[in-house]
């Protein structure tokens, strides 16, 4: 392995970890399968400007050859469909996909391989979510699935202004610069992307101008970041009374964490741009993008999504993907919920798909360590560790941490190790780090999960 997240790369030296970079992404080109995502990214710039009868026609036959491939393929659903008595040829209309009872994280788990489409393509690819809200569950895609996502994600690229092999900035959480690093050149550029990737692990106060002048220097068309990272170096422009003075940059990309209305407020005044918010579930299963006018749309071409409203004016979304049949979820109920917009609203744009007016998902502290950092998106310390059934990090003080698990009976001293290495290189010598075992994790009043919890002063505990 020779990723950004290689004990190799972490002890390269800067001029061969960018040689790394630009290698794992020429290797990641090849292994693309180019032919299917041109014939998408095709198919998928018409398919944004049809009509409300038009794409619900592409839907309908859509999830019909899924389900079709699924009941001839899956063993999971050959069993539910014989036991239910579906038959995805005699669908006439959207609303006879509800025979399909809706799939739930615990029966994808309880499932396994059984969800894994037989006989080929024998090239597939196991990616897992992390133990922190739940047990982890891995997800399989071929390349006809990686191909498919990269079609949409560049899509919404399009919809920010860029264009293929521009300049773009990369600030989302990808240890590009090793923790042990405290200054210098705090970022690396990917000459096969063209892309300046920054460290999300370095932001601090006495960092920020160095970020920015980077930024300024290199002058990207479009930055793709962590909400939380983007809106700290908005946060230090507002507080040295400045704005970002690139010429180039037409719009910032925001992904993986909740963006909020006041840090998009603010990204957009400091940086004088669009802040584009995407949103992706790891289940592939929908996909919701900002247009040119701000709007949350979502991609019906991606997915056939159901809004199941809780009553308050959000949603759960159940829903299904067209883009992976090697592991096809056909009405899966995602984690994340949506705040429903007016159903009239026409926008702007032109385009038919549904709005939604913002995409809620987890709202979290961020773990500050004594030299200034703010650390998010602890996400990656968990990621494959299947014994783990919850997480939360919890900060008392500035120089201590500690790790609650909920360990499951696989879970032994190996996976410890590894948790407590990982989380060293995060959050630097400085701190801390105890792992304590509980029997299980609070949640807020309002119900809600924390994967991280500050309990310093100055932290926000208004949503708890
Ligand atoms: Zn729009």
């Amino acid at each position: 392995m020779i990723s950004s997240h290689s004990r190799f790369y972490r002890y390269a030296s800067p001029a061969l970890q960018e040689e790394l970079l630009s290698f794992t992404s020429r290797l990641r080109g090849m292994v693309t399968a180019r032919g299917a995502m041109a014939r998408t990214a095709r198919a998928i710039e018409r398919s944004q400007w049809l009509a409300p009868a038009q794409w619900q026609a592409l839907q309908l036959e859509s999830m019909r050859q899924l389900a079709l491939h699924a009941g001839r393929r899956v063993p999971y659903y050959r069993e539910l469909f014989a036991e239910y008595g579906i038959d995805p040829a005699r669908w006439t209309s959207l609303d006879d996909l509800c025979e399909v009872p809706v799939l739930t994280k615990g029966e994808v788990i309880a499932a396994g391989e059984r969800l894994l489409a037989e006989g080929g393509p024998w090239l597939r690819f196991k990616g897992s979510t992390s133990g922190t809200t739940g047990r982890a569950m891995s997800g399989w895609r071929d390349r006809r699935a990686i191909a498919f996502e990269q079609a949409f994600v560049q899509r919404q690229a399009h919809w920010a202004g860029y264009r293929h092999g521009e300049r773009r900035a990369w600030l989302r959480g990808e240890p590009v610069v090793p923790a042990r690093q405290s200054d210098g050149q705090l970022w690396r550029m990917n000459r096969a992307d063209n892309m300046l990737m920054l460290s999300s692990y370095h932001l601090t106060p006495k960092n920020g101008a160095a970020y920015i002048e980077a930024l300024e220097r290199f002058d990207p068309v479009m930055i793709q970041a962590y909400p939380s990272s983007v809106s700290y170096l908005a946060r230090w422009l507002e507080e040295h009374d400045r704005g970002y003075r690139g010429a180039s940059l037409r719009g910032i990309v925001t992904s993986s964490e909740t963006l909020s209305p006041a840090d998009r407020q603010i990204i957009a005044g400091r940086f004088g741009c669009g802040v584009f918010d995407w949103y992706g579930a790891f289940e592939r299963v929908a996909a919701i993008g900002t247009c040119e006018h701000g709007h949350y749309h979502v991609m019906e071409d991606y997915g056939c999504v159901e809004f199941e409203a809780n009553g308050d004016g959000t949603a759960n979304l159940i829903a299904t993907g067209f883009g992976n049949r090697c592991m096809p979820f056909l009405r899966y109920r995602a984690d994340d919920r949506v705040v429903l917009a007016d159903p009239a609203f026409a926008c702007p744009c032109g385009r038919s798909f549904r709005v939604v007016e913002r995409v809620l998902g987890r709202v979290d502290d961020t773990i500050r360590t004594p030299d200034g950092r703010h650390v998010v998106m602890l996400d990656w310390i968990f990621s494959g560790l299947f014994g783990l059934v919850e997480a939360q990090v919890v900060q008392e003080r500035l120089d201590e941490v500690c790790i609650r698990i909920v360990a499951g009976p696989d879970f032994g001293n190996r996976d410890e190790q590894a948790l407590l290495l990982r989380a060293r290189e995060r959050l630097g010598e400085q701190v801390i780090i105890r792992i304590e075992r509980v029997a299980q994790i609070a949640r807020t009043r309002s119900g809600k999960f924390r994967q991280i919890v500050s309990r310093l002063s100055g932290s926000d505990e208004s949503n708890v």
